[in-house]
């Protein structure tokens, strides 16, 4: 059941994240206030890229609005590898730090692969360390990276039939393309996922059923490259002219699609929410 809010969205054809969120942020929120202690998340920021440090910003609101606890650490740009595990393992010690999150990108000096999977798997929010990752392979419990986990969440309470349905992902990162594979095939989808060396990419858009876009470019997916009826899910964050737009040509392909995520108010403040719900998580696992 959703609300009447998400319904006429998408009865005008809209997936709203922004309505989403705004449903399972008042959901965590009652359960927290239920909660003593409450949940903690640590987030750790190196050097002062602008972007980032508007997420953690975003991140730090969401948790104040339901009130998850929370400290951001800001690191400087030139701490070295040694300096920044040894940040990451006091974290992991520390029995009031329930989730930590390491906002990337690292500075190239510094070994992301290593820094990710420094931060304990019972802590690790992001579902990036390759404990969570295997979990997530096996089918077994454990943290779901936020932005996919989102996503399927938009598409089941969407209604949107998954069982038997091609399923197209543009772009394969660690972080989105790859946990979506596993996501959607998993509730039987057929799944491909294409990336930079695609070649023919329209001829494989053009059969999909349910298309994700995640790639950082804007207008990779095209009007003619979707089919009447597709549902759509505009993963990108890309900023055009001073303006958030997302990797889709939104007011061509809403014409042909039966459903499609806006940006922004779409995926990005499911990820968010999703990162609250995995820290609500990581405190009933280990403190509750
Ligand atoms: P990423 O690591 O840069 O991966 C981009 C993917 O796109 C790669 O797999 C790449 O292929 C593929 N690609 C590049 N050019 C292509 C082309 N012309 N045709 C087909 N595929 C192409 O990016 P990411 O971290 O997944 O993020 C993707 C976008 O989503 C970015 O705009 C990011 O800001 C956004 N994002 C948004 C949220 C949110 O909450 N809204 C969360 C995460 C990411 P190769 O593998 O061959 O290089």
């Amino acid at each position: 059941m959703v609300n009447a809010e998400i319904q006429d969205y998408l009865d005008s054809g809209i997936i709203s994240g922004k309505a989403y969120s705004e449903l399972i942020r008042n959901e965590i929120k009652e359960e927290i206030s239920k909660l003593d202690p409450k949940p903690f998340l640590a987030t750790i920021i190196v050097g002062e890229d602008p972007a980032s440090e508007i997420y953690v910003k975003f991140k730090e609101k969401a948790c104040n609005q339901v009130g998850i606890g929370n400290e951001i650490f800001k690191l400087p740009a030139n701490i070295t590898q040694i300096d920044l595990l040894s940040h990451i393992n006091k974290l992991n010690q520390d029995p009031n730090v329930d989730g930590i999150l390491l906002q990337l990108p690292l500075s190239s000096h510094l070994n992301e692969v290593e820094a990710t999977m420094t931060i304990s798997s019972d802590k690790d929010v992001d579902g990036l360390h390759y404990v969570n990752v295997g979990k997530l392979q096996l089918g077994m419990d454990g943290f779901v990276p936020c932005t996919p986990n989102g996503i399927i969440y938009m598409l089941e309470k969407s209604n949107v039939k998954l069982k038997g349905k091609y399923a197209v992902i543009i772009g394969r990162s660690n972080l989105v393309g790859k946990p979506m594979i596993r996501l959607l095939e998993s509730r039987h989808a057929t799944v491909t996922v294409c990336h930079s060396r695609t070649i023919n990419l329209t001829e494989i858009t053009q059969k999909a059923d349910i298309i994700i876009a995640a790639v950082g470019k804007a207008n990779i997916l095209t009007a003619d490259m979707v089919k009447d009826g597709v549902v759509v899910i505009d993963v990108g964050m890309n900023r055009i002219d001073g303006k958030l737009v997302g990797d889709v040509d939104f007011e061509k392909v809403k014409k042909k699609a039966s459903l499609i995520t806006p940006v922004p108010g779409g995926v990005g403040p499911m990820t968010i929410s999703m990162l609250l719900w995995n820290t609500l998580k990581a405190f009933k696992m280990t403190r509750k």
